[in-house]
């Protein structure tokens, strides 16, 4: 793959904050971007060019597509159609494959279970003939999930017993969905990767995530998993990234069940692009997530993905970052604000990344 050269554009499907940290990071590089959204997301008051339009008006992705020199994403639910219109015209970085799969939890479950990697028991629930057979399946208590269109939580209600499904589907909306067993796990981690078209990849250090209300509250690095873990979590994730044939950054959130006798790793899901909870590599790396990508997209040499300090990442969530005067003031922290303009409650406005030396022990 030849490398593009500094000067050139990167086109970016969405428009929310990764796509506005992609642009930063890229822009360093004296890359433009040029983006592409249906709303005026925080990605296009820092690109060099936005368009805003339908992610179904294939004539202007098309339109698009023919300003820029490669295309990618920041979103997993770009419409198949979409990304096929912007591939007919220019590379895309990661390919179609990794959007088609990752956009629905069914075939994303059977892909990583078919790799022979532990996802939780899980049984397709498309209507209220699969009631029956799905609680057969899976032993409660579960989560029934949406099967498209889930994030933060949104789309998902627990269930302790069978009686209990048909409301839960009702409350879900009565689309196809999973049925998932109930993971009992001591912490929830993430691998965050970064391929290159020559099948190089790079790691991050595995974070530990906190979630509050099904929203990402705290990544932590370093994680206190053993080594052998860590190494088990990278190889998942590497495996995952390689039957994909993945060009670009690939994050793979898995559960950890300490003291398993089995596998202690078992994975939730996977995104085809960069992560709230890689947010910290900004500030704890020498080169983040976020320009990693645009390196591999690029054709770039990968940069280190090696951490200089340890971090904690925390999102801003609705109101929270009008504390914008004191969270600045704060030593030692990195304030990243997202200028959205309103601040909806569970709406994440931003992210502050408290950093320390590097504990000599990792
Ligand atoms: P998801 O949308 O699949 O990422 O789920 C959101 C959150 O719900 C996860 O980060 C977990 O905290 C929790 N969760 C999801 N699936 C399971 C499961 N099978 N077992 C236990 N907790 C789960």
């Amino acid at each position: 793959m030849q490398a593009l050269p500094p000067g050139s554009t990167i086109g970016i499907l969405g428009g929310g904050q990764l796509g506005r940290m992609l642009t930063l990071a890229a822009a360093r590089l004296g890359f433009k971007c040029h983006v592409y959204s249906d709303v005026p997301g925080p990605a296009c008051d820092v690109a060099a060019a936005a368009t805003l339009g339908d992610f179904e008006d294939l004539a202007k992705i098309g339109a698009f597509a023919s300003t820029v020199d490669v295309i990618t994403y920041e979103f997993e639910n770009v419409p198949l159609a979409a990304a096929a219109a912007a591939q007919r015209l220019k590379p895309l970085r990661p390919g179609a494959k990794a959007l088609q799969v990752s956009q629905d939890r069914l075939p994303e479950k059977r892909f990583v279970s078919g790799l022979g990697i532990p996802v939780a028991p899980f049984a397709a629930v498309d209507s209220p003939a699969d009631f029956e057979a799905a609680t057969r399946t899976v032993a409660l208590p579960g989560i029934l999930k949406t099967r498209r269109m889930g994030y933060d939580g949104k789309g998902q209600v627990r269930i302790a017993t069978p009686a209990e499904l048909p409301a839960a589907f009702e409350a879900i909306g009565r689309v196809p969905a999973t049925l998932e067993g109930m993971v009992r796990f001591s912490c929830e981690v993430s691998v965050v990767l970064v391929r290159g078209a020559d099948g190089e990849a790079r790691f991050y250090d595995v974070p530990v995530n906190r979630h509050e209300g099904g929203i990402l509250r705290t990544s932590t690095v370093p994680s206190d998993l053993p080594a052998q873990h860590i190494a088990r979590a990278y190889e998942i994730a590497g495996a995952i990234a390689a039957a994909l044939d993945y060009v670009g950054v690939l994050s793979v959130e898995m559960f950890y069940v300490e003291g398993e006798s089995g596998t202690p790793l078992i994975v939730n899901e996977f995104a085809p692009r960069v992560h709230n909870s890689g947010h910290w590599t900004i500030d704890a790396c020498a080169v983040s997530q976020f320009e990693n990508h645009i390196r591999a997209v690029a054709g770039w040499p990968l940069g280190s993905t090696e951490r200089h300090s340890d971090a904690q990442m925390t999102n801003l969530i609705g109101s929270e970052a009008d504390d914008w005067q004191k969270l600045a003031a704060e030593p030692g922290a990195a304030l990243h604000l997202y200028g959205k303009a309103e601040a909806r409650p569970g709406r994440k406005m931003g992210h502050l990344t408290r950093i320390k030396a590097r504990s000599s022990a990792r």
